[in-house]
């Protein structure tokens, strides 16, 4: 069963390949048919198989040779992975699993669009916030709880905080460092984690991403790969927060407030 969850993940990372070349050009994630960045040359099903068509062709297009982005079969080998934690995480339970696989989708998009394009292509924000309103209204029905303690109330209030939590943060950077501090596209991604994991998970996610986001910031200095005062996307740091959320929240919560109680 987790070799096949595993190959499941993999095939769908071939299509948020797809995803992640197309979206920030605006172009159509179903039509026309793959074809190489290079010389176009449409790609054919022995061009397609998810890793193995890499490893085979050594990393280069059969027809004109040039290399091919190893991101291709590290997005592969990622959604494999994720879908086979995702299976793992929801114990056999396939409606959690569905929603599980399908942030780690969403997730690795917008990690790879805004580190290859500092943009975070607005629809797959959308569809991520959609995707944990539906996830959290579902739960929520099962529950007959109509407290605040709702899930799918939690959903909605954390799409007002993450969002509003980052859209402050913006408002308030631009006025102290007459910049902008962080792209709009941010704001979406948070209100998505907020989507999925209610207020409190989405505080814990956005808090997660800047300490994450301060060690890239740091390493990137002393390999002088960026300057001091430069733009470091925000987007990879919040999905990254928000995946460590999904498979440690709970755990971390309860450390957390181990230190008060
Ligand atoms: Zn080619």
């Amino acid at each position: 069963m987790i070799g096949f969850i595993f190959i499941l993940g993999a095939v769908l990372g071939s299509f948020l390949n797809v995803c992640i070349y197309r979206l920030p050009l605006g172009k159509s994630i179903v039509f026309p048919p793959s074809h190489c960045p290079a010389c176009h040359a449409r790609l054919t099903s022995v061009d397609l198989v998810p890793i193995f068509s890499y490893l085979f062709l050594l990393g280069r297009c059969r027809h004109c040779h040039k290399p091919i982005s190893a991101r291709y079969p590290l997005v592969e080998i990622m959604a494999g992975l994720g879908f086979v934690f995702s299976w793992l995480l929801a114990g056999g339970n396939v409606f959690d699993f569905i929603f599980f696989a399908a942030f780690i989708s969403v997730s690795i998009v917008i990690f790879f669009t805004d580190l290859e394009h500092q943009l975070i292509p607005d629809g797959a924000s959308y569809f991520g916030i959609a995707l944990g309103l539906v996830y959290n209204f579902i739960r929520g029905l099962q529950t007959h709880d109509w407290s605040p303690a709702n899930p799918f109330f939690s959903s909605v209030g954390g799409v007002v905080v993450g969002f509003g939590l980052l859209f402050a943060i913006s408002v308030f950077g631009k006025f102290i460092y007459k910049k902008e501090v962080m792209g709009e596209g941010d704001w979406f991604v948070a209100a998505l984690l907020g989507a999925f994991f209610g207020w409190g998970g989405a505080l814990m996610a956005i808090f997660i991403a800047y300490f994450l986001a301060a060690i890239a910031a740091t390493i990137l200095l002393v390999f002088k790969r960026a300057k001091f005062g430069g733009y470091v996307p925000f987007g990879p740091a919040l999905v990254l927060g928000g995946v460590i959320v999904l498979f440690f929240g709970g755990p971390l919560l309860s450390w957390y407030w181990g230190f008060f109680l």
